[in-house]
């Protein structure tokens, strides 16, 4: 059967970008209605744990729970980590996209986006995930084609393009070409490991410790891809001292978190040169017209596309829209006739 025209003949058509750290949220028609933390908060009462807030309301309690309460990140690592809880999420915010009653979602057909590198396992996982949650139909799409192509990059076309996807578990790397995946490869480093490198430099190098949501404060306010000349801008980061186990704050300067990203951007580095390394030449020669596409959340670091410009020497350009290109570009695979075998193929 046709999938593109069972998906065109329904009413809601959802596409999901289920990210780590994020999840977003297309829905035919009306665009990104959503974009919130991929959290949950669950608390337990008479033995029995119940959801107690998702997303934008569940990640300030990160951190500063009480025993009763837990807050969770279930895709942390990339992979679907507690079914139950990930499903119980899924249908929180696809009830919120739809904006109504859960008989919408029962009548909903929903394209979720997979890492390239996932198992057949952990697709299975995600496909459950997304049925069990109440979907009448799911599709699986990869992600780099999703992110390609809501970055507006020529995928259909006899034309080599290279996208890098920098998330919080993971940094995927793809060269795409006629609607298909040609080379794909994946690290577990993005925007987390960053967080804990900035948290173990700290301990280390100031003896204080810091929080998980603090040290992305730092990665956001005064991260680097490149060293600056000399110390660059400061930045107060307030934690725990562990000498005296008292609260205090320490100063932190530009020139100290670059040092403490350089190897995670090492690695996403070594990703790239791996990828350009194993492409076919005719794809080669396309990327050094095209050059290279950033996009999620870790494109986002300071100077990124410069430390990848330098290490390649091709240019490289941060995709518009970068956190919420993968859900566009899902999105829009089901709109546009063009990509009709992109969604087919997943
Ligand atoms: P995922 O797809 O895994 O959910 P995202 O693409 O949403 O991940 O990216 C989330 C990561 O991007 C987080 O680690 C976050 O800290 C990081 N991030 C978001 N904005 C920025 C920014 N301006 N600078 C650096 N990192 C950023
Ligand atoms: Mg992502």
């Amino acid at each position: 059967m046709n999938i593109f025209n069972r998906f065109a003949s329904s009413g809601h058509d959802v596409a999901i970008d289920l990210g780590t750290v994020n999840t977003v949220i297309y829905v035919r028609g009306r665009g990104i209605v959503l974009n919130e933390p991929s959290v949950i908060a669950l608390e337990t009462r008479d033995g029995r744990r119940h959801v107690k807030v998702v997303g934008n309301e569940a990640k300030p309690m990160m951190g500063k729970t009480p025993a009763n309460i837990e807050a969770l990140r279930p895709l942390r690592d990339g992979v679907i980590a507690d079914i139950e809880i990930a499903e119980q999420m899924i249908k929180h915010f696809i009830d919120k996209a739809l904006g109504g009653p859960s008989r919408l979602r029962r009548r909903s057909n929903v394209v979720v986006c997979v890492p390239s590198g996932s198992t057949p396992v952990e697709r299975r996982a995600i496909r459950d995930a997304a049925s069990n949650a109440g979907a009448l139909a799911v599709q699986l799409l990869e992600e780099p084609l999703a992110a390609a192509i809501g970055a507006g990059l020529p995928v259909a076309e006899p034309r080599g393009a290279m996208v890098v996807d920098i998330g919080g578990g993971t940094t995927e790397v793809a060269v795409l070409s006629l609607g298909g995946v040609a080379y794909s490869g994946s690290v577990r480093v993005g925007g987390d490991k960053m967080d804990d490198m900035i948290a173990a430099y700290i301990r280390r190098k100031h003896n204080m410790m810091i929080g998980e949501m603090t040290a992305e404060r730092v990665k956001l306010t005064i991260g680097r891809a490149v060293a600056p000349q000399d110390e660059g801008q400061r930045m107060i980061v307030k934690g725990r001292d562990l000498v005296n186990g008292r609260p205090s704050e320490v100063t932190v300067t530009e020139a100290e978190v670059a040092e403490a990203l350089a190897e995670p951007i090492g690695q996403i580095i070594g990703a790239v040169r791996a990828a350009l390394e194993r492409t076919a030449p005719e794809l080669s020669a396309d990327i050094i017209d095209e050059g290279i596409t950033l996009t999620g959340g870790g494109a986002l670091l300071g100077r990124m596309d410069e430390a990848i410009a330098r290490a390649t020497g091709l240019p490289v350009r941060v995709a518009d829209d970068a956190l919420v290109c993968v859900a566009m570009g899902a999105g829009l695979a089901f709109e546009n006739r063009v990509y009709q075998g992109v969604l087919m193929a997943a």
